[in-house]
């Protein structure tokens, strides 16, 4: 039996870095100045910079990130906000629980993002934004996302949660819309010791709004002038982060580099199948494609193949870890039945989350791991 292979394993990362996150950790607790405070303005002025973008606020998790960005904007009940189907609960979650409406348009087959080829026809009178996920760690098409956006007086909030570093012609994920928001949860590229997030944007009252409702709403202290929350960013998530942020770049670079080792292997073993090759029964697997125009940061390395539960299971039984990057699209979740959806609406979605699985992508797998899932995945029958 071949070596295991995890989908993640932060305790490999952690190893590299253990010495300089104790040392971090150790002087807030020193502080014992754990919310908000000097570690989070340090790490906000620091991930603005990687971004590339003016401003920074630190907030509790990329959930938070994202409601309280739509707080900021004053999303009312009954506003409509247009995402995708295709994404992690939060991105719709958090409209609905402003009480406003989120309105799904289908993604592109090809990058899973959202078709800004379809989002005019959604658009209303009660149309107050648009929030693009930029999901696996590519960007969205925002170039006529943006036109069309401004086409209609629209805003654009990044859902960058999984983009941290990528890029779009150039310009860093978060930094074309109004807003971006970004989540440092343990399995995003670069990830807390628990819940952490940020949002980021280059105007500069917008980002004094932020910082008002991410702490009550009060100005000064226990006088509220808007109802905000308790979205604080603690001081140990920062120190923590700030060591890993010194080590982003090389972390991308490791995880493009297993993107092109897979692609290699792949097509070496045959088992690189175009979509027409695909769609027409062919054995084999889809693998990401990365369009020239972004780069890509591979947070997720996610394939399309068929009998796809099936080579999950596969997988499993030579200890090889995957995630489906979603079983259930968001129109079709029993908590949003009310927005009257049924399966057929946004087909694309539905057959991604049929098809697709994630493979280990992490920085620190090695080229022997990367052979076992390769080889492992040229022993599966693609047709009973
Ligand atoms: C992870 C993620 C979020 C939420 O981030 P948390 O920090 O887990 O709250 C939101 N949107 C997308 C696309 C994500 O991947």
């Amino acid at each position: 039996m071949s070596q295991p292979v995890p989908l993640l394993d932060l305790k490999a990362q952690y190893a590299m870095i253990r010495d300089e996150v104790r040392a971090a950790v150790d002087r807030v607790m020193e502080s014992q100045y754990f919310i908000l405070g000097p570690e989070v303005t340090a790490l906000e002025d620091e991930i603005a910079a990687y971004v590339q973008c003016s401003h920074g606020v630190g907030v509790s998790s990329g959930t938070d990130a994202l409601l309280v960005a739509l707080m900021a904007l004053d999303i009312q009940p009954g506003d409509e906000v247009i995402t995708t189907p295709y994404t992690f609960f939060a991105t719709a979650g958090c409209i609905v629980r402003l009480r406003a409406k989120p309105v799904f348009v289908d993604i592109n087959p090809v990058t899973f993002n959202i078709d800004p080829g379809q989002i005019e026809a959604a658009i209303t009178s009660r149309t107050r934004a648009i929030i693009p996920v930029h999901l696996y760690g590519q960007m969205a098409d925002m170039g006529p996302i943006m036109e069309i956006a401004q086409r209609h007086n629209l805003v654009v909030i990044e859902d960058a949660a999984q983009a941290i570093g990528a890029d779009y012609h150039g310009q860093r994920a978060g930094t074309i819309g109004l807003m971006g928001c970004f989540s440092f949860f343990p399995s995003k590229n670069l990830g807390g010791f628990g819940d952490a997030g940020m949002v980021v944007t280059n105007d500069a009252a917008l980002a004094d709004r932020l910082r008002l409702f991410r702490n009550h709403g009060y100005r000064p202290k226990y006088y509220n002038i808007v109802v905000g929350g308790n979205f604080r960013l603690d001081a140990i998530q920062a120190a923590v982060l700030r060591v890993k942020l010194n080590y982003l770049e090389d972390w991308t670079t490791e995880r493009q580099r297993n993107a092109a080792d897979y692609r290699r292997l792949f097509a070496g073993a045959g088992l690189a199948i175009n979509a027409e090759a695909f769609t027409s029964g062919a054995p084999g697997i889809v693998l990401p494609v990365e369009l020239p125009d972004r780069r890509h940061i591979y947070n997720q390395f996610v394939i399309r193949c068929a009998r796809r539960d099936a080579l999950i299971q596969h997988l499993k039984e030579h200890q090889i870890g995957t995630e489906i990057y979603y079983p259930q699209p968001m129109h079709l979740q029993e908590c949003f039945a009310d927005l009257g959806h049924r399966p057929g609406d946004f087909p694309a979605s539905e057959a991604a989350a049929h098809e697709t699985l994630a493979l280990p992508i992490y920085s620190e797998l090695t080229e022997e791991m990367l052979s076992t899932v390769v080889e492992t995945i040229g022993r599966f029958r693609f047709h009973d």
